[in-house]
């Protein structure tokens, strides 16, 4: 990996010093896997590219921006992940919003790379072998980031074992674990049979946290995982880092006693319970992964502090997460970036001087995002929605805390706001997990609730199957984000940040990074905290009667400008350039944070004669 820019600056007797980051070859030397340090980057899905099914949402979409981010920067970072063959699913929604599924079987035979090691590891008793599938992430100067894709379907496994990384989230809870020891303890011994010698392995989310077992035994050289003491965790504390995504206890994945020993078998279970990882008597796979990490993680400011809450025994930063600004940013509105803003894509932050950019190019671009949009409504569902409308999108897994239904706490007044108004269009979009029945009700009823109040100011569209191009479209294409979750449930959440980098204000519940991103009437418009949803629902239809859509309507020159600042003080801080850079100083690389003494000055010419 190579930074041209920095080299030709120093070769131009630049003060090196000065940069706001120094050289990154001086954390990774440029040698090959077995020699130099790389970091190893773990998580059960990754969205890798938009053809292929390998995630569900926001944590697989985060991991590929990450990535994306990584291979941008040039970093020597390598992830791990499974096939996922059947993918997660394809939405269906009937006409009365009722949600089927189908499976989104891709074959990674057809276009990866197949690696030569096939590494094993015992599950329930059973040898399970795994080979892994490489792609790879490219980034805007060449650098590549291979992720390797795990696969047990081989044929020397047991058949059961031979469907292990076909459904991501799918199975019930022995599935789910045994998928893990192939994420973590497979996974770890792949990178080490590829040759690679990761000096820092990152969990990306609780799911990876099994990996920890395979670099504990690196430690002991052979010696049994029951010899292990404080000192040898201490040196695997050493290499691990954990980012934790879940802010409530029941989203972090637990385990009985029971399936912790039948599964993993005795010596690995009752290593992680002699070092506290069961609690009320469960495998909890957040404790493995806080137990055995130097360094922890939630993804923004308040998630930092609501995860100090829930585990005080441990130590945990806040890095708030990022989208990646060149997949995020609409075709339009990149034009509009490479024109004024020439190395954006290389250095994120010079998204700060869109603030310069001619409003009308903005606005001009965001309406051809708009008009992209619109057409595919058009092509899918056939409803013609228009372009010079109001159109508010809101688009998220359809899990119940995200309260979809928000907006139609007062049906009526929604209609009466969008007739006074000037006309409201309305674009949906979201998948519930196949066993949420209540995130599948909150579906049905938004669509029921579309039918019902669908007349000529207001227009409602579910569009079917959410996923990365649809992501795109909609955050891109909308005149408004808006989202409702239940404090504190939202994490993070990133849509909003793709919205902003396209010039879109968030109308938000002030949870996740909305804290961090909301100014008032500048970057968007937050929802006032109640602890009841009526009146969490008035304030958002204050927020649409009194504020948004008079502007929208009746002051397009300080819309605008909200446009242009939206982009500038969002886009050009919520992106995985910026998160990732926090990632090395805080997380990766805490000690090299040392910036090199600068070269030796150059004499100035004297002036004294
Ligand atoms: C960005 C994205 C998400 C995550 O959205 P949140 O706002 O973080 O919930 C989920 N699904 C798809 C397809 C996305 O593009």
């Amino acid at each position: 990996m190579s930074y041209p820019e920095e080299q030709a600056l120093g070769q131009a007797g630049e003060n090196v010093s000065e940069m706001r980051f120094i050289n990154r070859s001086q954390y990774f030397p440029p040698h090959g896997p077995s020699e130099g340090g790389i970091v190893a980057y773990f998580s059960m899905e990754i969205a890798i590219a938009p053809d292929m099914p390998t995630y569900s949402g926001g944590l697989g979409v985060l991991a590929g921006d990450t990535l994306r981010a990584a291979a941008d920067m040039g970093l020597p970072l390598a992830a791990v992940t499974l096939a996922h063959r059947k993918g997660y699913f394809r939405q269906h929604l009937d006409a009365n919003g009722v949600q089927t599924e189908e499976p989104e079987p891709w074959y990674p035979e057809n276009t990866l790379i197949a690696e030569e090691p096939v590494v094993t590891v015992s599950i329930e008793d059973r040898p399970v072998a795994v080979r892994a599938w490489r792609t790879e992430i490219e980034g805007v100067a060449g650098h590549i980031i291979p992720v390797y894709l795990l696969d047990t379907d081989l044929e020397q496994n047991d058949p059961q074992d031979r469907t292990l990384t076909d459904y991501l989230y799918g199975g019930g809870a022995d599935y789910r674990l045994r998928q893990e020891a192939v994420l973590g303890i497979a996974g770890a011994r792949m990178l080490r049979a590829l040759d690679y010698d990761p000096v820092v392995y990152h969990m990306n989310e609780g799911h990876a946290a099994l990996l920890t077992l395979p670099v504990l035994e690196q430690e002991l050289h052979g010696a049994g995982l029951h010899t292990a003491t404080e000192e040898t965790i201490q040196a695997v504390r050493g290499k691990c880092v954990f980012t934790t995504h879940t802010p409530v206890p029941a989203g972090h994945d637990r385990f009985s006693g029971e399936q912790a020993y039948r599964i993993l078998g005795h010596e690995r279970a009752s290593l992680l319970e002699r070092f506290g990882c069961f609690h009320d008597g469960l495998l909890n796979m957040t404790y493995i992964a806080l137990r055995f990490s130097r360094y922890v993680n939630g993804v923004a400011m308040q998630h930092g502090k609501v995860s100090r809450q829930m585990f005080p025994d441990y130590r945990i930063d806040a890095i708030t997460n990022g989208v990646h600004a060149g997949t995020w940013t609409a075709p339009a509105v990149r034009a509009v970036f490479d024109k004024h803003l020439p190395r954006w894509r290389q250095d994120n932050v010079t998204l700060r001087y869109a603030i310069d950019i001619p409003e009308n190019e903005i606005v001009e671009a965001h309406a051809a995002s708009k008009q992209a949009l619109l057409d595919v409504v058009k092509a899918r569902t056939g409803v013609e929605m228009r372009p010079e409308v109001f159109t508010l999108g809101f688009a998220r897994r359809a899990a119940t805390y995200k309260r979809a239904d928000l907006l139609f706490t007062d049906p009526e007044r929604l209609v009466r706001c969008a007739e006074k108004q000037g006309g409201m269009q309305i674009l949906y979009a979201g998948k519930a997990h196949p066993a949420d029945e209540p995130g599948k009700a909150k579906i049905r009823r938004v669509i029921e609730l579309s039918n019902e109040l669908r007349q000529s100011a207001l227009s409602i569209v579910y569009l079917e199957n959410y996923e990365w191009d649809l992501g795109a479209l909609l955050t891109g294409g909308v005149d408004l984000w808006l989202n409702t979750p239940r404090r504190p449930y939202e994490a993070s959440g990133t849509s909003g940040m793709k919205a902003a980098l396209n010039g879109v204000p968030s109308l938000s519940i002030l949870d996740g990074w909305w804290i961090e991103g909301w100014i008032e009437g500048v970057t968007g418009w937050a929802i006032d905290d109640h602890d009841d949803e009526p009146g969490e629902a008035n304030s958002l239809y204050e927020h649409l009667e009194q504020t948004i859509l008079p502007l929208f309507y009746r002051d397009q020159p300080q819309w605008r400008r909200i446009m242009r600042s939206t982009i500038a003080l969002n886009g050009s801080f919520f992106n995985t350039q910026r998160m990732l850079e926090q990632y090395l100083i805080n997380a990766y690389f805490p000690e090299q944070r040392v910036v090199k003494a600068a070269p030796a000055p150059i004499p100035e010419p004297s002036l004294a004669h």
